[in-house]
């Protein structure tokens, strides 16, 4: 049952159609790891917090720095040189206090993904890197866990959500070994849009309403202002998901 503040806070979503009370029970109920920090994990954190998702674990190696701060908008002036997954968890909290946040400080890597994303009903993509997308990939499809994908470069972003063995998964779509690593251009709202279209894949997810980018990547040109739409398939040989048959 949700309390009376709640249905106070919460009231201008549970006038959706198809969201209900039910939906925000949903939402209070569920689970989800948002892998990173940073400028993507910002405004998906944030989201999916003040829309009262119950637990959010945030997974984060870095310290807060001065130039992180035109676009990873959970952390702030005062916050240079303080771990981001407690910048962040202090942000989250107060945002909305009835919410769990569980702050980590780990690198994801292949000994330790399985255990970091656990028995989370939702992965949410907010890397910067190719190598620990493929593995929370792989992760994801090994335990049966909808992921959400998403990755930005100047001003140009892409996202789409996997359903392990129902669609299309990173792996099929993506082939490259990796993209080059550190410092790129980015400007502060083109994470901010990606992100946020991740995290209303995920309340739509979590709530069983609407569409969800499955099957089609949609890409985003901020310089230009458009938006596309790529129609991916699920491969049958897809070395992380190719051996769940398809559809
Ligand atoms: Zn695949």
């Amino acid at each position: 049952m949700l309390t009376a503040d709640e249905l106070d806070r919460y009231g201008r979503q549970i006038m959706l159609r198809g969201f209900g009370e039910e939906g925000q029970e949903k939402l209070k109920k569920a689970r989800v790891v948002i892998a990173g920090g940073g400028g993507l994990g910002s405004p998906v954190a944030i989201y999916l917090a003040a829309a009262g998702v119950g637990m959010i674990r945030i997974i984060d190696h870095d310290r807060v720095e001065l130039s992180n701060l035109n676009r990873q908008i959970l952390h702030w002036d005062e916050d240079i040189g303080r771990r981001k997954i407690d910048s962040a968890s202090e942000k989250l909290k107060k945002l909305n206090w009835k919410i769990e946040v569980e702050a980590i400080e780990e690198t994801i890597a292949v000994a330790n993904v399985s255990h970091l994303v656990g028995d989370f009903d939702l992965i949410v993509d907010a890397m910067d890197n190719l190598p620990t997308r493929y593995l929370l990939n792989k992760a994801a499809i090994e335990k049966n866990i909808p992921f959400f994908h998403g990755a930005v470069y100047g001003f140009e972003g892409r996202t789409m959500t996997v359903i392990p063995g129902k669609t299309a998964c990173i792996k099929c779509v993506y082939h490259g070994a990796s993209t080059p690593g550190g410092k790129f251009p980015v400007i502060g709202a083109t994470p901010a849009i990606i992100g946020c279209i991740q995290a209303m894949e995920v309340i739509k997810y979590i709530v069983g309403i609407g569409e969800l980018i499955t099957d089609r990547l949609l890409t985003f040109d901020g310089f230009n202002m458009k938006f596309a739409e790529f129609k991916v398939k699920k491969d049958p040989n897809c070395e992380d998901c190719g051996h769940l048959g398809g559809k």
